[in-house]
Order: C-alpha cells, then sequence, then structure tokens
C-alpha cells in the first residue's frame, strides 16, 4: 500500500515563522531566515506503521511520505539502507556497553551520506522542471550530484575548492559532469554558487533547493531507529560540518515520535568537528549560539566549512537534547580510523576519523554514558581520502618468491611451520 498524497504544507522561515508556497526558494525575503520543509503530521497518524513500512524496498525511500516530493522518486531509487553494525569489538576498547556504527561508507552509489540528500533534492528538481543541477561541495556531495545527475540524464556541474583529495576529485569527474575548481576555501565556493545560482536558473541541491536537500538527511535516523528495532537510541555522535545532519537527526527522531513509530527516549546528540575546523564544537562548549566562522585547517576536508549555515541550529538542537559537541586533532582523527579499521574492518574517510575519535573522547570525559546506547554515525569511506593514513600504514614487506625468504620473514614474526 502506499499513502500517495504528499504532506508537505508549505516551506517555513525558521526565524520569523513565515511560510512560504513549496517552490525553490531557501531564504525568507522578509527576515532572511532559512526555509524549513513542515508537513501535516496528522494526516500520517496511524496510517504509517512500521508494518507498512517493513514490507516495502530496502532503501531510504521506504519512509517516502516524510520525504518532500510529491511523486514516486525519480532520481537515486536504490538509495539509502545501509547497515547498522554492532561494534561488539569497539564496545571492549571503549569500554562501553551497547555501541552502534551506522556504515554510511556504503551508501548506495557513492558510497557516503550524500547520496540521501542528493536523491531528494535531485528528484524534487526533476519535480520543478530542472534540467541543470548543480553544488558546492567539500568533496563526497560533488561525486553524489555527479553520479545521481548521469543516471538520470540530468546535465551537471560541481564547484569544489581546489585542493580537493584526488579521490573525491576523480570520483566526480568519472561521471562526466563539468568540475569548477575555485581558488579558495569552500566558503568562497559556496559564496559563489549562490550568485550563479541566481543568474543561471540552476537548481543547486545546497543553495536553492537546500530546504528540500536537507530532509534527505531524516533518512539516516529513521534506518537507525528501525534497525534499532523500533526504538531511538539514547545517544547518537553526528559528524558537523554546516551542521545540517545534527538538526536533522533530531527531526527524525521527534517525527517518529509523533508517529508512535517510537518512543521518547530522551535521546542525547553530540556533534563532532576537527579541531581545525570547530566553530559549532567551540560555541556548544562556551553555552553561546554565537557561531564565529573561522578559516578551515583539518585533514578532515569534507567537514571543512568555516562559516556553517546550520551551525546556529546545530548548536541549539545539541543543548536542548542534553548533548555536547567536542573536536578532535588531525592525530587523533587518524588514530581513531585505523581504531575503526582494526576493531570493525570498517574503512572510513577523515570525517569518520572525526567522529569516533569525538565519541572516544566524550566517553572518556564522562559525557557520554557508557552504560546507555550509542550510535555513531560514520558518513564516508576511506578509499576515497587515502592521503590522510598513507603514512600511518605500514608497507608491504617483499620478498623474493622462495619459501626459504618467508620462513626468515615467518621467524621474525614469531611465527612456527606446522608440525
Ligand atoms: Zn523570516
Amino acid at each position: 500500500m502506499e499513502l500517495r498524497e504528499s504532506i508537505v504544507r508549505a516551506l517555513r522561515c525558521r526565524e520569523c515563522g513565515k511560510e512560504y508556497p513549496v517552490a525553490p526558494d531557501h531564504v525568507c525575503e522578509f527576515c532572511f531566515g532559512p526555509l524549513e520543509v513542515v508537513y501535516d503530521y496528522d494526516r500520517l497518524v496511524g496510517r504509517l506503521t512500521r508494518e507498512l513500512i517493513e514490507s516495502r524496498p530496502r532503501s531510504m525511500w521506504r519512509y517516502r511520505e516524510l520525504l518532500p516530493i510529491d511523486g514516486a522518486p525519480s532520481v537515486g531509487a536504490q538509495n539509502g539502507f545501509t547497515p547498522l553494525v554492532r561494534a561488539r569489538n569497539l564496545e571492549r576498547v571503549l569500554g562501553v556497553s551497547e555501541l552502534y556504527i551506522k556504515n554510511d561508507s556504503v551508501c548506495y552509489p557513492t558510497l557516503s551520506f550524500k547520496d540521501r540528500v542528493v536523491s531528494v533534492a535531485l528528484s524534487k528538481a526533476v519535480e520543478f522542471g530542472f534540467t541543470t543541477v548543480a553544488c558546492a561541495s567539500t568533496g563526497n556531495l560533488a561525486g553524489s550530484v555527479a553520479a545521481n545527475a548521469a543516471a538520470a540524464g540530468l546535465r551537471s556541474y560541481v564547484f569544489i575548492p581546489h585542493d580537493l583529495e584526488q579521490g573525491k576529485v576523480l570520483g566526480a569527474g568519472i561521471f562526466g559532469t563539468r568540475i569548477v575548481g575555485i581558488d579558495g576555501a569552500y566558503d568562497d565556493v559556496n559564496r559563489l554558487c549562490s550568485e550563479v545560482a541566481g543568474k543561471y536558473g540552476w537548481a543547486f541541491v545546497n543553495v536553492n533547493v537546500r530546504p528540500f536537500y536537507a530532509e534527505g538527511s531524516k533518512s539516516l535516523g529513521y534506518e537507525m531507529m528501525e534497525q534499532l528495532g523500533w526504538r531511538a537510541p539514547k545517544q547518537v555522535v553526528v559528524p558537523m560540518a554546516s551542521g545540517s545532519l545534527c538538526t536533522k537527526i533530531d527531526k527524525s527522531i521527534k517525527e517518529f515520535v509523533k508517529l508512535g513509530l517510537v518512543e521518547d527516549v530522551g535521546t542525547r546528540i553530540f556533534g563532532a568537528q576537527a579541531t581545525g575546523c570547530s566553530p559549532i564544537s567551540r560555541a556548544v562548549r562556551e553555552g553561546s549560539d554565537l557561531i564565529h566562522p573561522v578559516k578551515a585547517d583539518t585533514i578532515a576536508k569534507s567537514l571543512a566549512i568555516g562559516n556553517p549555515a546550520d551551525g546556529y541550529y546545530a548548536s541549539r538542537v545539541i543543548r536542548d537534547s542534553g548533548g555536547w559537541a567536542e573536536d578532535v586533532s588531525d592525530e587523533e582523527v587518524v588514530a581513531a580510523i585505523k581504531l575503526l579499521a582494526e576493531t570493525e574492518g570498517i574503512f572510513t574517510e577523515t570525517a569518520g576519523g572525526v567522529t569516533l575519535g569525538v565519541a572516544r573522547k566524550l566517553i572518556e570525559q564522562g559525557r557520554i554514558d557508557r552504560d546507555e546506547s550509542i550510535v555513531v554515525c560514520i558518513t564516508g569511506n576511506g578509499l576515497k581520502t587515502q592521503e590522510a593514513v598513507v603514512e600511518a600504514i605500514a608497507p608491504p614487506r617483499i620478498i623474493e618468491a622462495s619459501l626459504r625468504a618467508f620462513d626468515r620473514l615467518a621467524e621474525a614474526d614469531g611465527v612456527r611451520p606446522a608440525g
């Protein structure tokens, strides 16, 4: 059964509350506040049930009534529904009792959680009648827009800082997109894209289509709750670039509670940043709502947004939930990437190292309760940021192709032949 009609009511300004019709707009014309999609949840209560959701294909679209498109998704029909991994080895190392990895490093098709937001943004762009899509990206978004646009037959442009990791540039270029490298940081790229969006009339997924795009992140939250056996975690650790993911995970939990799909357990939300770009975690630690923009300097380039669009809202969601935020150094990022790989067999990119590194720090600080459930959101794949860890991995030992040579190596390792 499909509940066909859309329950999207309007776009609403997050500052002054003024409502707007559903259109490719993202800023309030009165107060310049950001616009957010609002829904008529009452129409879904008792109709969108656990059984109905479970009966559907395993993709992010099994929650489609809570995503802001009118018809069936035209882009990314198979995206999402990544594994939630019970991390028992990591539990032992960190001394916690119930830890899960939400593993979006294997999200389809481009190995990052951006495939969620992009499939919503591009499906909506098609509904609006756009034929060219674009984005300002720190890397993962560029690859996801390029791939999903290619599959949907849309023309795409992606704008990136000139100094991105090669894996990310290659991982966008392969799809035949038009890559524009900007001589500047992400914040410069973003500024330019706002101007291009206005002048060229394209659907910029994170500019004029941003309210719809951002809603796609909620699917990560829905999946996490369904995979926990229809329960919200007590604690969730989320990486922060713009800060949007924090606010959308919070929204996903509140929506499931409203629809009676999970109980309200008072989930605490924890935000993670790299120390070299930590405007949101600093604001949270200082008990302030003021986000002071910074010039980013970190190996976690996918999180390197010095002037985060949703920073204020993320810091408020974190504080209101009773959570906290922290940041970690580049060395701690690399150590956490290795820890996740060596304990759970999951290779994450630098952003994942930030998230797990911060989780570890907050557990040691006692901010995260060791005896309550914890979900750590891993949002991207390590094969895209190999530069960050190449020095930390021992190179292969080269020997000649003889048993004698291997015997010597084995002896050095303290390993004896059988029998
Ligand atoms: Zn407003």
